[in-house]
């Protein structure tokens, strides 16, 4: 069995599903007492959060890129970036071990693909949204990606870093959520992508008139998937 290395607390909410997800996987498929083997380095996201937040990306980079390269010395066959937005320097990381790390975009798109899907809603932090890093990884898999209007983008980023990163789940967050993806389906989409790890908290399938692809659950599959192939 190979070993998974989590690059998580970002926020820390949305790495406790990796974790569940991932043994839950490994439980199911070879049963017994099976589990996963995982090494987690969790970082402090206060500091990711001000390199965000303040353009640092090159900083933020350097300080998963360490991350990458403790969990390779330990033994990670494979990694993770347990966030979307992180992305952004998955080049930046990735060239800091000769390990593999899973492209949370990319396993996205693989799974849409299998379904068909062409035109996609996209939910996100207001940088998975706006910019380029994560949109392109998709349309140039020849899908169509829709984003929410610009005052439902400060809405939903809103939503992300002050309720669902501190661990707040609020029923009317949950409707605005609802009412945003009833949006996209106007506009196009025929799937939403919840392309942030901790939207699965906050929405459920039954909370979306559109099916989701939740990248939390995407990501952490691939990873189990592969660590026992
Ligand atoms: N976990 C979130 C994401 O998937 C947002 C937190 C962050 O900015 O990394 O994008």
């Amino acid at each position: 069995m190979k070993i998974i290395g989590l690059i998580g607390g970002m926020s820390w909410e949305s790495t406790i599903p990796y974790y569940s997800i991932i043994n839950e996987y490994v439980k199911n498929t070879l049963g017994g007492l099976h589990s996963a083997k995982i090494i987690l380095y969790s970082v402090e996201f206060d500091e990711i959060e001000k390199c965000q937040s303040s353009g640092e990306w090159e900083r933020s980079g350097e300080i998963l890129g360490e991350a990458a390269k403790v969990l390779e010395n330990g033994g990670a066959d494979l990694i993770l970036i347990c966030t979307n937005t992180m992305h952004k320097v998955f080049e930046q990381v990735q060239s800091c071990v000769s390990v593999p790390v899973l492209h949370i975009a990319e396993a996205t798109a693989d799974v849409l693909e299998k379904d068909g899907r062409k035109t996609v809603g996209l939910l996100g932090t207001k940088y998975t949204m706006t910019q380029d890093f994560y949109k392109m990884r998709l349309v140039s898999r020849g899908f169509e990606v829709l984003i929410p209007d610009e005052k439902d983008i400060e809405i939903i980023n809103r939503i992300i870093f002050d309720e669902l990163c501190v661990g707040m789940i609020k029923d009317e967050s949950r409707n605005e959520f609802s009412r945003v993806i009833a949006e996209l389906k106007a506009k196009g989409a025929e799937a939403v992508i919840l392309g942030c790890t901790e939207i699965g908290l906050l929405v459920k399938p039954e909370n979306s008139v559109l099916p989701i692809y939740d990248t939390t659950v995407i990501h952490a599959t691939v990873a189990a998937k592969k660590a026992i192939e």
